[in-house]
């Protein structure tokens, strides 16, 4: 058994995602690129409703899809230690 690298769900060795939707997801997240002077401005200098706006505006800037992007920020976020990561770890 394999995982899919976008929703993590169990598949067949020999598929790469479960699905299209998670196929055009998992490009795009890799597509998307947040420089690290945006993710100070956001975490540092931001209250939690501006960083909000910040990220929406970003989002239609670049035509990223606004959860993804989320997503993203958040990982980029746990990396540069500006948020704990809160998440359950993966269960297999
Ligand atoms: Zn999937």
């Amino acid at each position: 058994m394999s995982h899919c690298p976008f929703c993590k769900k169990k598949i067949a060795m020999s598929k790469a995602f479960c699905s299209r939707g998670c196929k055009e997801n998992y490009f795009q997240l890799i597509a998307i690129q947040i420089p690290k002077l945006f993710m100070k401005r956001i975490f540092v200098f931001c209250s939690p409703a501006e960083r909000e706006l910040e990220i929406e505006q970003f989002a239609s800037r670049h035509k990223w899809r606004l959860d993804l992007l989320k997503n993203k920020i958040e990982e980029e976020a746990i990396k540069l230690g500006y948020i704990e990561d809160t998440s359950t770890p993966i269960q297999y």
